[in-house]
């Protein structure tokens, strides 16, 4: 007998829905608006929504298996990209992200793409991402306390900046230099120690608001995990997982990614950026290879978290503001580029939270 979820609506009421179909099913064509909508793929798709709960974006009245695409079936298409992707185009690809989310935890055998797929289909494995998810989320808590210590010294060190010295009657001078390490610390790695107090604040609080973001991302990415149907949030296996591994990549992402959306709402693609490599990666998201993310060292993870993020919140690709990798940790100049390349540095933002949340355990480079 099949085995029926119960799953109570946000309406008060109570949906059984079927169950899922196995994970992996494929198909041979695409399916909706504009698609080849063979009939044995279109019954695929239409007995797989219906095997979807409403309050996942599965239909309230169930569609008819019956192989013929009609407004009913493309639009049960796109409010379910719209819940589960956060947009929509009424048509599922094969190997594209509908279908995976559809057919489950990536590592689905799905058909080679015939028309080219709209984001980055997941290419681990079940196991692969089943690791990926383990090691990420155990890691964004601790990544998120690293930028909320960040924060902390750099409220102290503003706090430093903006205290009248102590005057010589009073009673406790030494309160008046709390921060002072927190400032030397923000100029280890910022450089701001040549500049007047009132650059140095300003300084202070762009950085700050960068690890807001980066919070923002992190938060979300947890507690809504999985936003794009297989990885952690925002943070997602690297698609080519094989390819960029061999490349000694840890991760990547695009700059200003987190906001990048096209007029019509939907994610950039690298494609849309004349990126050099895959065109169909999403930019609103940091890529890991599987493979590289299981051999490192939490401490180097939570670094290139944090690293990745600066790239990610920061202003987009094309803005001069926008957060580079002038230096990095395994070059001579990491702790002698100017304040300006420092402040437009991806690694010296995970360097200056590495440092606040372990203190005098931190080496260079981080292990
Ligand atoms: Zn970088």
């Amino acid at each position: 007998m099949a085995q029926q979820i119960l799953m109570k609506l946000s309406n008060g009421g109570c949906s059984s829905c079927d169950p899922p179909p196995a994970p992996g099913f494929s198909i041979g064509g695409s399916v909706g608006r504009g698609g080849r909508n063979l009939p044995e793929d279109v019954r695929t798709i239409q007995s797989a929504l219906n095997g979807v709960c409403p309050a996942d974006g599965g239909p309230i009245l169930k569609l008819d298996v019956d192989g013929i695409v009609g407004p009913i079936t493309i639009a049960a298409i796109e409010k379910y990209q719209k819940r589960q992707l956060g947009w929509s185009d009424g048509r599922v690809d094969p190997d594209g992200p509908t279908i995976h989310a559809l057919s489950g935890q990536g590592g689905g055998q799905a058909a080679p793409a015939k028309a080219g797929p709209k984001a980055p289909p997941p290419k681990a494995t079940a196991q692969q991402n089943a690791q990926f998810v383990e090691r990420i989320g155990s890691l964004l808590p601790r990544a998120r306390h690293w930028i909320s210590m960040a924060q902390l010294n750099i409220d102290m060190a503003s706090e430093y900046l903006r205290r009248s010295p102590a005057g010589r009657n009073d009673p406790l001078p030494s309160l008046h230099d709390i921060g002072r390490g927190q400032l030397a610390l923000f100029d280890k790695y910022f450089h701001t120690h040549k500049e007047p107090t009132t650059t140095k604040l300003a300084q202070l609080q762009r950085a700050k608001r960068l690890y807001d973001s980066m919070t923002t991302v992190i938060t979300h990415s947890l507690l809504q995990a999985p936003m794009f149907g297989w990885g952690v949030g925002y943070f997602q296996p690297d698609p080519a997982d094989g390819t960029l591994a061999a490349l000694d990549y840890v991760a990547y992402t695009f700059y200003g990614g987190w906001q990048a959306r096209r007029p019509d709402g939907r994610p950039r693609l690298s494609g849309d950026d004349n990126y050099k490599g895959a065109k169909n990666l999403r930019e609103d998201t940091i890529f890991f290879p599987v493979g590289q993310l299981l051999t490192k060292t939490d401490n180097f993870m939570l670094e290139t978290i944090i690293h990745e993020l600066a790239h990610f919140v920061g202003p987009g690709v094309r803005s001069p503001d926008r957060i580079g990798d002038h230096t990095y940790d395994t070059k001579a100049n990491f702790l002698t580029v100017n304040n300006w390349t420092a402040l437009h540095t991806a690694e010296c933002y995970g360097y200056f939270a590495a440092e606040s949340a372990l203190r005098n355990a931190i080496t260079i480079p981080i292990h």
